[in-house]
């Protein structure tokens, strides 16, 4: 049977970056995935910033197109630019790096269907035979097949329809466009915003997103939207390259932290609960994973404490309360009505920058987090406070377990 010190399951980021920094923590690393050279699906961004923390210039450097600034506009709380940079990332090159620094992995292209542990290791099925490992590393995407996250299923979406073009245009990046002058009133529930990009080559990216909706908002609803803006204001579309789909599971519960199979990525739940953001977090996490695993695959109680260390590494306790304030900040935005969510993000893009970033961020301590929180509020109109105050009440417990620290 063959052996390995580390079993990756899937080829997406998450997959391939923890496979390469293993490898480069020279572990022997055995992917499984059906087909690690399938293009990614997904048009990743992310602000610039962000992408900046990345101890990794090669990483930095794929990038399709970048901007400046971002556009912002909220109807009748009218529009502003944040001078905050985003990059659009170049998916295809990010790929063709993550598989070259994979040279000295093992692949098997399949599918895993079982998997058990025992003191030694794990042994992984797939329809190429069986495979032992001392650690299996879980990267199969949101819904995971391997990692079990006990808890309610998850009920808050995010769903996106875009399409890339050829033809016009915005003439800047349009971070979050609440206008709805195009809707009807009885059209405009849930809310939900355009996304939009000029690219080279007179191409330009359009979406329509909901933030975060229970239950969903279809795709053919914004679809219907998208098509209604682009038609309201004049937008040429001489042909569609490509439509991108996006449902994102905005309150996955949090992994077991005392399972042996680790969990990365999407699959162990790092998306961001207020932005659906994981790319730059799943990232800088790869280096840090794989020099636990390696300090404690060294030990006397090898596949045991790497998993234990793996998991501490992920999700740090502080990771935990910062997650449970973001997720009432996202149950309290699923349930305002469209004038209110344009009012709250009137407030907050009225934040400096700086504050806003953090937000966004996804690494702020609790502390300060719940700190900018309280500022939000502080700074808000009655209504939103309101809002804030009914819609998160549905997530009280979340609240009251991350200030307390539970
Ligand atoms: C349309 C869309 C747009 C997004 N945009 C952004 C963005 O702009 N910025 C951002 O930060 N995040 C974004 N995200 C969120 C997140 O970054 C992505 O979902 C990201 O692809 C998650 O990476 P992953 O590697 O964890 O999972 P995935 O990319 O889903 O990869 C899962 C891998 O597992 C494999 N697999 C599945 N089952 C098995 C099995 N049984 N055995 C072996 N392999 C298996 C699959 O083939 C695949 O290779 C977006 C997500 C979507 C869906």
């Amino acid at each position: 049977m063959t052996e390995t010190d580390i079993a990756v399951l899937g080829a997406g980021p998450a997959g391939l970056a923890c496979a390469a920094a293993c490898a480069a923590q020279g572990l022997r690393v055995t992917n499984i995935a059906p087909n690690p050279e399938e293009p990614w699906s997904p048009t990743y961004g992310a602000w610039v910033d962000e992408l900046d923390t990345l101890d990794d210039a090669s990483v930095r450097e794929c990038v399709e197109a970048r901007w400046p600034n971002a556009q912002v506009a909220l109807g009748a709380h009218g529009s502003k630019w944040i001078e905050r940079g985003y990059a659009r990332i170049d998916g295809d090159a990010l790929q063709r790096l993550l598989l070259e620094r994979c040279a000295d992995v093992q692949f098997r292209r399949a599918t895993v269907s079982s998997l058990t542990h025992d003191d030694a290791g794990a042994t992984v099925h797939d329809a190429a035979g069986a495979l032992r490992a001392r650690v299996v590393i879980d990267a199969t995407g949101h819904d995971p097949r391997f990692v079990s996250r006990p808890g309610p299923a998850p009920q808050h979406f995010q769903t996106a329809y875009g399409i890339r073009i050829e033809g016009d245009a915005p003439d800047g990046f349009v971070f979050m466009d609440f206008n709805h002058d195009h809707l009807g009133v009885e059209d405009q529930a849930p809310a939900t915003f355009l996304y939009a990009q000029p690219l080279p080559n007179g191409q330009a990216f359009w979406e329509e997103t909901s933030l975060a909706a229970c239950p969903a908002v279809g795709f053919d609803v914004l679809r219907a939207r998208l098509m209604r803006r682009l038609e309201h204001r004049g937008i040429r579309v001489d042909r569609v390259i490509s439509e991108e789909h996006c449902l994102l599971p905005m309150d996955a519960p949090l992994p077991a932290l005392n399972q042996r199979t680790v969990g990365f990525g999407a699959a162990a739940a790092f998306l961001h609960p207020a932005s659906g953001y994981a790319l730059v977090r799943t990232l800088s996490s790869a280096l840090p994973l794989a020099s636990a695993l390696v300090s404690a695959l060294s030990g006397p109680d090898g596949p045991r404490a790497a998993s234990r260390a793996a998991w501490s590494t992920l999700w740090p306790t502080s990771r935990i309360r910062s997650r449970r304030l973001h997720q009432f900040g996202l149950y309290t935005l699923a349930r305002m009505s469209p004038d209110r969510t344009r009012a709250f993000f009137a407030s907050f893009f009225s934040l400096p920058t700086h504050s806003q970033a953090a937000f966004l961020a996804d690494s702020l301590p609790p502390g300060r987090l719940a700190a900018l929180m309280a500022n939000l509020y502080s700074e808000a109109p009655p209504q939103v406070r309101w809002a804030m105050v009914t819609g998160g009440a549905a997530a009280g417990g979340s609240l009251f377990r991350a200030l307390a620290g539970a």
